[in-house]
């Protein structure tokens, strides 16, 4: 992205955000998930990241989203209340933990995490061990007070508790500020969403809004009448050096009366972090209350304020985000599949994003009325969902990112473009494209014959003639099924005998474990010929790799450009294809990779023409791929060798000298091959 582009793309994002923001906080009527807020808001960190200098103070990302509503009293807080930078990975800890360890090294060894509660955040101001204030989070300056609402909360002492270990007791003493919380529990929300069903009334969106929304209403008899819960989280004194540590903190407020989570813990290394993350990530849906992460602190609280504030978000904590099952992306390309049946699948290609914890490059978009119905457009910022194992999905368009260029996708079009060699058609009533005159059957036989051929996996008996017999009787429904076939379903059908099929048994055993670049050629991609196969197998090195490859990964192999590249992804996406890869692996297929990258030829390409004597062509093109060389099929700029066989016409001739290929005989080829 150029910066001409990321300053747009920066400005549409900070005017959404605030948007967003301003019905979350202010209004407590959130128009879209966390996960859509959070996906904008990572992208938006990662143009400020590139382009430090596009920051501006108003932006989302360095200011607390919050604004006093003006029927309350509006009040300064004692020092700023912070919000958290997300960290998504393992590794973003890593990196969480390198830069601390940079601005203060050897010091930061212990580490507090405790849950984080997705509620709305509120100081509560003690004076000598009495609460006079509650104040919300607001811009994380000035804050509502909410004190009348808040002394109707339970769970918040009026005042604090007297019988405490010597260690608390200056806490009762002057100015406590307790920062926390302020939570409804899952139940007691569903439990007033029920009665307000039966009552007919519009449901709450969930418990945080509606704590929220309760507490920045003016009538305490509302808030007494509904469930809310304080935790505290943090306790501040004039004086920071009464409170040492984070844990310190916690067990003060839960000696002066107040609750705070006891599952609360301090750690002295990364993994164990990790294993409270790993923990929790299983155990929190058991939680009273929701969370959507965990906080992680530096346990020293003079460390942590000696590490300051950046923006919005103390560089001494972070808050570890669970994997959320919806993600914003970029449509980067709409491919298009042709699958097993012929027919044509439409398929979405993103900019990778995590959800649910894998990462998402592609999804399909069914059909021509799908795509048209959500109208999805290349260069369109999309929802993707994806609950559980289910196969990602695009939800909707956020439509106010949509670019002016973006076109509506026309499928006709895009057909013609993708396949100039193909016709279409789309049956009377049906939203599908399929390739005219194509059938299963017809398909499944030509899939066949192509993996079996000599170029490919080379399996002795299974010609045209064996797999139209075999994909008649029923016996292969796809090309993986060969492996399946058992002596009884083959000898009894017309072509075979005993030995027949022993024989071609044998055969497809052998080839259960085939050079990869056969085995990616045989899968019959549509541009993708054996020398492709061969460069995509030397620069991936592993199926697994090619099927997961982004379309710039793609790109970036030798000889692979925009067709084929689109071609490879909408085949490794299309679900048909994924269940195929499954299934080789099921019936236990491994593709061998032996790199041919240090072979003695490697770096010289070679075409060859005329016949030659001593072998034939494929043979030749396999000698030359075995030692590392290129086979080619017409001379071009950066040919090494004209191979001829026999004479050769004047036309190639002058090609080849155009290009400075030099033209060898049969002879001078046998010695290259003997090195
Ligand atoms: P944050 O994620 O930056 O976290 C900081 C806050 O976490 C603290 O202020 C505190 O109130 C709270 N917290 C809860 N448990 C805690 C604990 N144990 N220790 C310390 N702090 C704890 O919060 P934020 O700044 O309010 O904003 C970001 C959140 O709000 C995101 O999750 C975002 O998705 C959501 N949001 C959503 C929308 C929307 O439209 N859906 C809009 C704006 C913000």
């Amino acid at each position: 992205m150029n910066k001409q582009h990321a300053q747009k793309r920066l400005t549409e994002l900070k005017k959404l955000l605030a948007d967003y923001s301003y019905h979350y906080y202010v209004l407590d009527e959130p128009t879209v998930t966390d996960a859509v807020y959070d996906g904008l808001m990572r992208e938006l960190k990662g143009i400020e990241a590139a382009y430090p200098e596009l920051i501006t103070p108003d932006s989302p990302t360095q200011r607390v989203g919050g604004q006093a509503l003006d029927q309350f009293t509006k009040v300064e807080h004692s020092s700023r209340m912070v919000s958290l930078n997300d960290v998504f990975s393992r590794e973003e800890v890593e990196e969480w933990l390198a830069r601390t360890e940079k601005l203060a090294p050897g010091r930061a060894t212990e580490f507090f995490a405790d849950i984080k509660m997705d509620g709305l955040g509120c100081a509560l101001v003690y004076e000598d061990g009495v609460f006079v204030r509650a104040i919300t989070r607001g811009d994380g300056y000035v804050g509502e007070d909410v004190t009348a609402n808040v002394r109707t909360i339970a769970s918040v002492p009026l005042r604090l508790r007297h019988e405490v270990a010597d260690e608390f007791k200056p806490f009762l003493q002057g100015r406590t500020e307790i920062r926390g919380e302020i939570i409804m529990h899952k139940k007691d929300f569903e439990a007033l969403n029920h009665a307000r069903e039966q009552e007919g009334l519009p449901l709450f969106k969930n418990p945080r809004n509606l704590a929220a929304g309760t507490i920045r209403q003016l009538d305490p008899k509302l808030v007494a009448a509904r469930p809310l819960h304080f935790r505290g989280y943090d306790l501040l004194r004039d004086n920071p050096d009464e409170v040492p540590t984070a844990m310190f903190a916690y067990k003060a407020m839960r000696a002066l009366g107040l609750a705070a989570n006891t599952q609360a813990q301090v750690f002295t290394s990364l993994d164990d972090v990790m294993h409270f993350v790993d923990l929790w990530d299983k155990k929190r849906h058991d939680l009273p209350f929701n969370t959507d992460g965990l906080v992680v602190k530096i346990n020293d609280r003079k460390l942590y304020r000696e590490l300051g504030i950046v923006g919005k978000n103390p560089r001494g904590a972070v808050a570890y985000k669970y994997p959320a099952e919806e993600a914003t992306t970029l449509v980067k390309d709409i491919v298009l599949s042709i699958g097993r049946t012929g027919a044509a699948t439409p398929v979405a290609v993103f900019d990778p994003v995590v959800v649910a914890g894998t990462t998402v490059q592609h999804a399909s978009l069914h059909n021509a009325d799908e795509i048209e119905r959500k109208d999805v457009r290349v260069g369109d910022t999309v929802v993707i969902f994806k609950a559980g194992d289910i196969i990602p999905q695009v939800d909707r368009v956020l439509l106010e990112l949509r670019p002016k260029t973006a076109h509506t996708f026309n499928m006709e079009k895009e057909l013609a473009r993708q396949y100039p060699e193909l016709q279409f058609v789309r049956p009377e009533g049906e939203a599908v494209y399929r390739v005219k005159g194509a059938t299963g059957p017809l398909l499944l036989k030509k899939a066949l014959e192509h993996f079996a051929s000599r170029g490919a996996l080379d399996i002795e008996g299974l010609g045209e003639k064996n797999v139209v017999a075999l994909v008649d009787a029923g016996l292969v429904q796809d090309i993986a099924d060969i492996y399946l076939l058992t002596y009884d379903q083959i000898v009894v059908l017309d072509r075979f005998a005993e030995i027949s099929t022993k024989k071609l048994l044998g055969a497809i055993n052998d080839a259960k474990k085939p050079p990869l670049p056969r085995f990616i050629f045989g899968l019959g991609i549509r541009h993708v010929g054996s020398q492709t196969a061969i460069d995509l197998a030397e620069h991936f090195g592993s199926l697994p790799a090619v099927a997961d490859a982004t379309l710039d990964q793609l790109l970036a192999v030798d000889g692979v450009g925009q067709v084929v590249a689109e071609s490879i992804l909408a085949w490794f996406a299309d679900p048909d294809n994924q269940a195929l890869m499954q299934k080789f692996t099921d019936v236990g297929v491994r593709p061998q990779y032996v790199s041919h990258a240090n072979g003695p030829l490697h770096g010289q390409r070679f075409v060859v023409t005329g016949t030659l004597e001593s072998m034939g062509r494929d043979e030749a093109a396999e000698k030359i791929r075995e030692l590392g060389g290129t086979f080619q099929s017409s001379v071009g700029k950066d040919t090494t060798y004209l191979v001829a066989g026999g004479k050769v016409g004047a036309s190639k001739l002058k090609k080849a000298e155009a290009f400075g290929t030099t033209v060898i005989d049969e002879g001078a080829f046998l010695k290259l091959l003997r090195g």
